[in-house]
């Protein structure tokens, strides 16, 4: 499968990961939109937020956890931050496989 964001969670791209767990890695946006703008990616390519459904209670609690952690790293824990997924092309989805964009580190403006 030609899919991006599982070469980069697979290693065939290169990337010094910010985290990772047994079911998440997370990563620097290429295209930052603020000082802390990481992507937090299943290992296992899907495609929408409804197939998490599908993930055991573990991994879910590794995908908070792997939040949490990145948040820590970045240094927004306290100050805020939001975490997004663009789901779909009203919302403006690029890559086909599920990810949470992490971002933070600047006072944000309304969605929309
Ligand atoms: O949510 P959406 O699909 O629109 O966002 C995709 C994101 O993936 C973009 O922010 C883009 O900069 C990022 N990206 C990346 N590395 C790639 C390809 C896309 O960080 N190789």
């Amino acid at each position: 499968m030609d899919c991006v964001f599982c070469k980069i969670a697979g290693g065939q791209i290169k990337s010094a990961f910010v985290s990772e767990n047994e079911d998440f890695v997370a990563f620097d946006d290429i295209n930052p939109v603020a000082s802390c703008h990481v992507l937090v990616v299943p290992k296992r390519h899907i495609k929408s937020i409804k197939e998490l459904s599908g993930f055991s209670g573990q991994a879910l609690k590794n995908l908070l956890g792997i939040i949490d952690t990145v948040t820590d790293e970045k240094g927004v824990k306290q100050t805020g931050y939001r975490v997004i997924v663009n789901q779909g092309s009203d919302a403006g989805q690029e890559v086909e496989h599920l990810h949470f964009h992490v971002i933070g580190g600047r006072k944000l403006g309304r969605l929309g």
